[in-house]
């Protein structure tokens, strides 16, 4: 359980992304925070709530149906963040306002399907695969820009940008190269044509070297949470 800890933790990221963004010229309104929730309790996102955080991110489906379920007297933002089997699709469909692990057509034409016209369009960002590792998920830089176009595409979805998971390294330049290269393919996208406006990048560990390469939404569990126990 945390509660005051977690509130100041919160303060204290927030105050690492100001300073982040200022240090390299960016008005630190442009970069929004989600708290990666996944492991916690619903009391622990209460407490948080509480401190003022709406936007928080579950990676595991059954737990943060549980969550949301607890916390329905709230207005929160659910984003999705963990990798989608064929049959997680009809639930984050219908409970989550954002996708960040999109990354296979199929998946995106059965949410499409699913998403109920009542509802605002599921917000997407296709994860992207920089390292190559076949064990993570993600699109090859290369099959971004038509992937991006035929989500595009679709009605239900709206896609909104790109985000991935660089291998870890504790040193800022490194840190800085893969979150450039995604920069990059982003600037890509709205050249041809995508209205795209979120680079989902950084974590509790590389949160400057994301926002430095032009981050607009960070994900960060540990620094506000604390240690994840293994599940
Ligand atoms: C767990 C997770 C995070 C948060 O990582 P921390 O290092 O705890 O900040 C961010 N993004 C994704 C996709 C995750 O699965």
């Amino acid at each position: 359980m945390v509660t005051l800890t977690s509130t100041s933790k919160l303060q204290a990221v927030l105050a690492r992304i100001d300073r982040a963004a200022r240090q390299c010229g960016r008005n630190p309104a442009g970069i929004s925070l989600l708290a990666i929730s996944k492991t916690w309790s619903a009391g622990d996102v209460r407490a948080l709530a509480a401190a003022g955080q709406r936007a928080f991110g579950e990676s595991y489906l059954q737990e943060s149906l549980d969550k949301m379920a607890a916390l329905r007297d709230l207005t929160l933002e659910w984003h999705f963040i963990g990798s989608v089997q064929s049959n997680k699709t009809r639930q984050i469909a219908a409970h989550f306002d954002w996708l960040h692990s999109l990354d296979r057509l199929p998946v995106a034409e059965r949410l499409a399907e699913q998403r109920s016209s009542s509802q605002p369009p599921l917000s997407v960002c296709l994860q992207v695969n920089l390292s190559g590792e076949a064990s993570k998920g993600g699109v090859s830089p290369s099959d971004v820009p038509p992937l991006a176009q035929a989500v595009a595409a679709l009605p239900g979805l709206r896609l909104r940008g790109l985000m991935t998971i660089p291998a870890p390294s504790s040193d800022f330049e490194t840190q800085r190269q893969p979150f450039r290269r995604m920069h990059e393919l982003w600037l890509q996208l709205q050249a041809d044509g995508l209205a795209v406006d979120t680079l989902s990048m950084g974590m509790s560990q590389d949160l400057e070297a994301a926002i430095a390469e032009g981050a607009t939404l960070v994900r960060v569990g540990t620094a506000i949470f604390g240690e994840r126990y293994s599940k």
